[in-house]
């Protein structure tokens, strides 16, 4: 598998001003819209910045199924989601009790409701239409800790310490629902090319929070969701990074994909996972304010701390109008002299 260098240039802010998208519900559960908004922004993009490679001159239609950083995901356990036009959806936390908690668990109807069953009513109009529907693979993203600080609250900072055993349990029942989610989505949207397990959130709690109580869970997710990968945001101190390498011996599954934030240690990364794809979530700041030596430099060096190592994809995105559309050329251009590569998308 190769794998591009994503440049998401536009956020929702930017295509709401700039070609009027709106991103309230209709843009996720009307595929009409979205496949329609999707090729004027692939037009738009290609108009802009058709001559470093980005955009499509010709876009064809997408009957792909939008969960947008995974509201499916969330939803689907009754975690409220607020829509917006200008901006992607937000979620709002639960915050169950401790009596809630301990019998929490994915409804067994969950296909039945929103937001599952519309978006498989989706799927089959799709299906109906295009002959056929991409698989999508953001329905699976939020981890057991993500999902749970949605679910429990704040309250779930605490949990390790007041109550660990009943937090083990809840936990494992998060993580069963996954696994239902997953192999009910795999039969409707189809199998993902890869999974990227999401721990936004993992910065916030210890490397030993993560091996007493998520490591057990996420050994099983990876077992069966393949190829597995991981995705840690925010904060990454090798810590955490080695409590990741735990989870390889643990499950006996590799982690084949790993996206990773700015402020990590690439070389101690490497170290741990020589065979890993990387993919390098580059800083807002940096990208806003950096010229084109600038990029130069900064390619160069995490070339080198990557030790030239192929397995790497740079990723500026959530951008928004505030990035200048010559810091995209200039970062586009610093790539390719460094890397050699021109494979934007
Ligand atoms: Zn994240």
């Amino acid at each position: 598998m190769n794998f591009p260098i994503a440049i998401f240039y536009h956020s929702l802010k930017w295509q709401h001003k700039y070609l009027g998208t709106d991103f309230s519900e209709k843009y996720f559960f009307d595929c009409d819209y979205r496949i329609n908004a999707v090729m004027n922004y692939h037009k738009k993009i290609f108009e802009i910045f058709g001559d470093i490679g980005l955009g499509q001159e010709k876009p064809q239609p997408e009957p792909v199924i939008d969960c947008c950083g995974g509201i499916l995901g969330k939803a689907v356990f009754g975690i409220p989601v607020v829509f917006h036009k200008d901006s992607p959806p937000d979620t709002m936390a639960l915050n169950i009790t401790d009596t809630q908690m301990r019998t929490f668990e994915l409804a067994g109807d969950f296909q039945e409701r929103f937001p599952f069953r519309d978006f498989r009513l989706q799927a089959e109009q799709m299906k109906n239409t295009y002959g056929e529907i991409l698989p999508t693979y953001d329905i699976y993203h939020h981890g057991v800790v993500n999902l749970g600080l949605e679910i429990r609250g704040n309250e779930l900072m605490l949990d390790g310490f007041t109550r660990p055993e009943e937090l083990k349990v809840f936990f494992n029942s998060l993580g069963d629902g996954i696994l239902k989610l997953a192999e009910a989505a795999h039969k409707i949207f189809g199998k993902p090319p890869f999974y990227k397990l999401g721990h936004c959130s993992m910065s916030m709690f210890s490397p030993d929070f993560y091996r007493q109580f998520v490591l057990d869970v996420d050994a099983k997710l990876a077992q069966c969701l393949k190829p597995f990968g991981m995705h840690h945001h925010g904060r990454t101190d090798n810590g955490h990074l080695d409590a990741y390498k735990e989870l390889e011996s643990k499950s006996g599954v590799p982690i084949e994909f790993f996206d990773l934030d700015w402020n990590a240690d690439i070389s101690y990364f490497r170290g741990l996972f020589p065979q890993t794809h990387l993919f390098y979530i580059m800083e807002y700041n940096f990208l806003a304010n950096a010229n084109y030596m600038e990029f130069c430099q900064k390619i160069e060096e995490i070339q080198e701390k990557n030790k030239n190592n192929k397995t790497i994809t740079f990723i500026a995105s959530d951008l928004d109008d505030g990035i200048s559309e010559s810091s995209i050329r200039d970062l586009a251009n610093a790539i390719n002299t460094v890397t050699g590569r021109n494979d934007f998308a």
